[in-house]
């Protein structure tokens, strides 16, 4: 049996606030006084008249910033010290109905665990239906976390995704993206010169990561940032957030994937870096569109909210010898008495099945590119599960082409200015380099010749896709003439075990009529008369300059 003076406690609980603010609704907005200023209070749970269940939170100057019968109201944990509390209701007389928020931080994370625990008991005693920020309850923002809570899991094999998630909680890994300044230092610029874009908005970072691109929108003047990860990288994010409180302040970390997590409140816009190898690689792209259709306002941004694949086919000799050089260690008939033969065929096929991820040198390029767009603010995300790209060409030189090179940049749509982050050959290198898809069976052409083909590409359950490359060109020389024979050469490759190239010496023709010196003997190779144009080439606005971006960072 409860003694009288624990029962009294129980009654009546308070935890001293650090700060209480209220949350914007779309419908009801705070009053003036309220709006966008924090202050420091209390949280009370009473019983109310008739023993009802309340939480009372009380401004300093004792004003009720909220009261509220328990089982009306939802309390969610978003971090640490941080707990926003929602209650919906309606107006009876205009029969709308609205929801109302507040968020309170608690002086430490003692105070905040002491508070839901209490929270806890009370719901065990009143029956109060609990959603403790937990995926699967039915919340006031967004779909039903029921509906959308495994669609991550639903389709990525769980061993692929703990790798996954694994390498991204890694400091070293984040490090190496952050030291990418093509990257990031285009995000920044993007964001701080479309600060029109983010000042008093709510923003949700879509795999923060670091978190430093919730401190970008920060800067930019977010009202609110959402950082959501799924990677136990959210704990640094959220001591780098805390290192910066001018910035953090405004910055809720959330630990947990996009497709499960419940959020308070809408976003007005959408910042992510969800591109992998081909854009597409991770198969993060669809966990972007998921947190659009889950948290984004209808007419809410997405930065970046363009994506564009670039392709062309090109002609690399040394490249080919090498790969193909890599499986004739199985031609030995005689390797320790044993005849290794019989394993050369899948070996030589193993290779050319590994995309190519490395920096070339543009000039290898046969053709000027074509690019597919993928339209972040409209694809569907089951659009994404299966990519068909139809591919046409004409060859601006004769040459043997040995497959199909791959690049892609997205758009920042800002209102104030547009920018393009680009991984084109040529342009500043950045930590996707290029891709390219080495074909076992190069074809032949001369230029003006047409060369066709598809590039096919289909998702699978370890975040990445299987690549299906065909590309074929109408038969020149003798006999072509008896018509439409097609010299066609397909292959298939895994996006997942990339050839990484990048330590290799790159020796390419720096001139003309420099002709690429073969180390094994192997069929004229002309790429001479490719006079590019870059900017034709490219298709798309120049660069981002460092020195553009330096001139910004010195202006913040
Ligand atoms: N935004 C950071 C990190 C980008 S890397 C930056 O720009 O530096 C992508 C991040 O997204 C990784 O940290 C990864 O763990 C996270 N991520 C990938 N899929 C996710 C998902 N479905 N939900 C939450 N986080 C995810």
């Amino acid at each position: 049996m409860e003694d009288s003076v624990a029962m009294q406690k129980r009654k009546h609980r308070e935890f001293a606030l650090a700060s209480i603010s209220e949350l914007c609704s779309s419908l009801i907005p705070p009053p003036p006084s309220e709006a966008g200023s924090s202050s420091p209070g209390i949280a009370r749970f009473a019983s109310g008249d008739g023993s009802l269940p309340e939480l009372q939170i009380l401004r300093e100057s004792n004003q009720v910033a909220l009261n509220v019968d328990l089982r009306a109201a939802q309390i969610f944990r978003l971090g640490p010290v941080q707990s926003v509390c929602m209650v919906e209701g309606s107006d009876a007389g205009k029969q709308t109905s609205y929801s109302r928020g507040v968020a309170i931080q608690f002086r430490n994370e003692e105070d905040s665990e002491a508070f839901h625990c209490v929270y806890q008991q009370w719901k065990k005693e009143f029956n109060v239906q609990v959603d403790c920020f937990q995926p699967g309850g039915n919340l006031p923002n967004g779909t039903n976390a029921i509906t959308s809570k495994s669609k991550f899991d639903e389709k990525i094999e769980s061993s692929s995704a703990k790798m996954y998630f694994h390498y991204y909680g890694q400091l070293l890994h984040q490090q190496n993206m952050l030291q990418d300044y093509v990257r990031t230092g285009t995000y920044y610029a993007a964001v701080i010169e479309n600060r029109a874009d983010f000042m008093g908005r709510v923003v949700v970072d879509v795999g923060a990561g670091s978190g430093i691109l919730s401190l970008f929108a920060a800067q930019a003047g977010a009202k609110h940032v959402y950082a959501v990860e799924a990677s136990e990288m959210a704990e640094y994010a959220r001591k780098l957030i805390a290192g910066n409180p001018i910035l953090g302040q405004r910055i809720t970390v959330i630990k947990g994937k996009v497709e499960d997590v419940e959020l308070p409140e809408k976003a007005d816009i959408l910042i992510s870096e969800p591109m992998g190898t081909l854009l597409v690689n991770e198969r993060m792209l669809e966990s972007y569109v998921i947190a659009r259709d889950r948290f984004l306002t209808p007419h809410g941004k997405m930065f970046p909210s363009v994506g564009r694949i670039h392709m062309a086919p090109f002609s690399d000799e040394y490249l080919f010898v090498e790969i193909a050089n890599k499986a004739l260690f199985w031609q030995q008939q005689n390797y320790f008495g044993v005849d290794l033969t019989p394993l050369h065929g899948t070996a030589f096929q193993g290779y050319f099945s590994q995309p190519v991820v490395d920096a070339f040198d543009p000039r290898l390029l046969v053709a000027p590119p074509s690019f597919h767009v993928i339209d972040f603010n409209k694809i569907k995300e089951e659009e994404l599960y299966e990519i068909d790209i139809p591919l046409r060409f004409i060859s601006t030189v004769g040459a043997r082409v040995h497959g199909l090179a791959c690049w892609f940049d997205v758009l920042f749509n800002g209102s104030t200015v547009q920018r393009w982050l680009t991984t084109a050959p040529g342009s500043p290198t950045t930590h996707w380099y290029q891709l390219r898809c080495v074909l076992s069976q190069p074809i032949y052409v001369m230029a003006g010749q047409e060369i066709t083909g598809r590039l096919h590409l289909i998702a699978h359950n370890a975040q990445s896709y299987t690549i299906y490359l065909t590309l074929s060109a109408k038969m020149w020389g003798p006999g072509a003439e008896q018509g439409g024979i097609l010299q066609t050469s397909s292959c298939k490759l895994d996006l997942k075990e990339p050839y990484y190239r990048m330590s290799q010496p790159q020796v390419y023709p720096v001139s003309q009529d420099q002709q690429p010196q073969s180390l094994i003997q192997t069929q004229d190779v002309n790429i001479q008369s490719q006079d590019l144009d870059e900017a034709e080439l490219m298709q798309q606005p120049s660069p981002n300059s460092c020195a553009q971006i330096d001139s910004l960072m010195q202006n913040a």
